[in-house]
């Protein structure tokens, strides 16, 4: 019968490459954790409209590449695409906007319909963090230094920070004016999709891939000359609190982000070691996200990271490979059935006593059993036998010097305890 494969644009995370998610799963809790934020979590799926309005019609995400499907009840459910609004769907249900600043941080599977190909999954990983109440820049340093944080403790160094300021409403709104008349001007040049977003969303075309858009993108007017002079102070603040951290950061104008939530801040981490798909995390400030979900005026910024493609980056730099921890410390070896019984009772002992003991329970010879034991990095193997068990006794075998030595079955849990000085 032929095999079910996953799901175009899926993986399986296999052993021992699930090591090395465990490892960044546990960089991230203790990164976040140290920064002061605390974990989410939101469900996999959520309605339709947390993401249509917050994200944006016209943007990539909302236009093609939802999971939205009707369930039995009859409602619009879409996987989520991102977290951020479904994180601020979450804040405002739970009431926990009432105590600011509110931090929190996540990381799971996300789903786009995308086109699969190195480095973009249907279902890829996020994690990311959200300040809430925060209105100053120092916030938004603070992301940011908490999210190189998160790449340097896993062995990313090759990598390019790029900041830019997109304005608030206000600037924007003149930035606007401004962008579409220079794209009504070369309306004939531009790709057919931004043609047509020219009326729906003219400020996603600064972030269209097209050769043919970029072209016109080099000579479009940018944000910088239009913000305000709010809007200019914390972008300069911003800049001036990173290089105190010590954190290079490139000024292109050109940045806007694929979602249309942003305000002031926005930034990209990119590694031209990705290839195509260089960019590993994007983030920005999102002040009037939550009261666009109906919630108070409460200022947020954050970021989310692509964990798939990071374990990429650690992975070429070689950093994530030896992650596999050889954890096996006792190796059982029954050499008969009666003795696999006789052992289980003893191994669950064994085990109670914090250590990490396996037992064979393929029936296989004793050198295979020895020989597997050896490999996995046990440091002793218990083995019973028929003569052993008779004596109700067990041997213990050093599997680097070879030694042996005869206990008690009862004794077994108590030797190697003391031997391994738990
Ligand atoms: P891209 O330009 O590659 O499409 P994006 O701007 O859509 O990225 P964001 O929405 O900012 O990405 O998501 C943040 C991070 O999540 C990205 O930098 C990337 O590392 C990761 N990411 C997003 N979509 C995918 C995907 N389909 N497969 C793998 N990782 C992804
Ligand atoms: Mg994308």
């Amino acid at each position: 019968m032929k095999h079910i494969a996953a799901p175009r644009g899926t993986v399986d995370i296999l052993p021992p490459e699930t090591s090395e998610w465990q490892a960044l799963e546990a960089i991230i809790d203790e990164v976040a954790t140290r920064f002061g934020y605390r974990e989410i979590r939101t469900p996999i799926f959520e309605s339709t409209e947390v993401f249509v309005k917050p994200i944006g019609e016209g943007t990539d995400i909302v236009d093609k590449e939802m999971y939205t499907f009707v369930d039995r009840g009859g409602r619009s459910i879409t996987l989520r695409p991102e977290l951020t609004a479904p994180v601020v769907r979450a804040a405002l249900e739970h009431n926990m906007l009432q105590h600011l600043p509110l931090k929190l941080y996540y990381r799971g599977p996300i789903f786009r319909y995308e086109r699969p190909q190195r480095g973009r999954f249907r279902q890829a990983h996020q994690w990311g963090v959200e300040c809430f109440g925060a209105p100053g820049p120092e916030a938004d340093a603070e992301i940011i230094s908490l999210g190189l944080d998160v790449m340097k403790a896993i062995g990313i160094t090759d990598y390019r920070l790029e900041i830019n300021s997109l304005g608030c409403e206000a600037c924007r709104a003149r930035f606007r004016e401004a962008l579409i008349g220079y794209l009504n001007r070369n309306v004939a040049r531009l790709s057919e999709t931004s043609q047509d977003r020219l009326a729906r969303n003219p400020l996603r075309i600064l972030d269209s891939k097209d050769p043919r858009d970029q072209d016109v993108m080099s000579g479009a007017p940018t944000m910088d000359a239009y913000l305000c002079a709010a809007c200019q102070e914390h972008f300069a603040t911003l800049r001036t609190l990173l290089e105190a951290m010590g954190i290079r950061a490139l000024h292109n104008p050109h940045i806007v982000r694929g979602l249309d939530y942003y305000t002031r801040t926005v930034f990209e981490i990119s590694s031209s070691a990705l290839g195509a798909q260089n960019s590993v995390c994007g983030g920005g400030r999102y002040d009037d996200l939550v009261k666009s979900m109906g919630g108070p005026d409460v200022a947020g910024v954050g970021l989310a990271m692509g964990m798939d493609r990071m374990l990429m980056l650690a992975r070429s730099s070689g950093l994530a490979r030896d992650r596999d921890g050889k954890s096996l410390q006792i190796a059982f070896v029954p050499l008969d059935e009666a003795s696999t019984r006789a052992l289980v009772p003893v191994m669950h002992e064994v085990r109670q006593h914090g250590i990490a003991a396996d037992m064979d329970y393929t029936r296989r010879s004793i050198d295979k059993q020895l020989r597997t034991a050896g490999e996995s990095g046990a440091r002793y193997a218990v083995i019973v036998g028929e003569d052993e068990r008779r004596n109700g006794e067990a041997t213990i075998q050093n599997l680097a010097t070879r030694e042996r030595t005869r206990v008690e079955l009862g004794q077994v849990a108590s030797e190697l305890t003391r031997r391994l000085e738990v």
